[in-house]
């Protein structure tokens, strides 16, 4: 769980390269919504799967080290927590390894 502070950082570097790569946008509702797309980042190393995130979305799914943004049922329910999933995607959380002991580590509950 990163705290709050660290939260904030990454929101303002979000909008900090928003603003650097306003030029390039096409104006169409706004950088927030607008659509790129990247490669699924699932277990599965050869998938290479589009996906479309907003800038934005991206940025806060990588904000958070262990958290990877994938298709639509993609997760592997052995290495991969579901945390979110919304239309176009889903963000899980890597279990596996360092991505796990991190995980426990910050896990509030322990
Ligand atoms: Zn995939």
């Amino acid at each position: 769980v990163p705290d709050w502070k660290e939260e904030e950082a990454i929101t303002e570097t979000v909008f900090r390269d928003m603003n650097e790569w306003s030029e390039d946008m096409f104006v169409a509702g706004g950088v927030e919504k607008l659509i790129e797309t990247y490669l699924c980042e699932c277990s599965d190393r050869r998938c290479t799967v589009p996906i479309q995130l907003t800038r934005a979305e991206y940025e806060a799914v990588r904000g958070v080290p262990i958290n990877f943004a994938i298709a639509l049922d993609h997760e592997n329910p052995e290495i991969d927590s579901v945390l979110a999933e919304h239309e176009r995607y889903a963000v899980v959380q890597k279990m596996t390894g360092s991505a796990a002991r991190i995980a426990r580590d910050s896990d509030p509950r322990r």
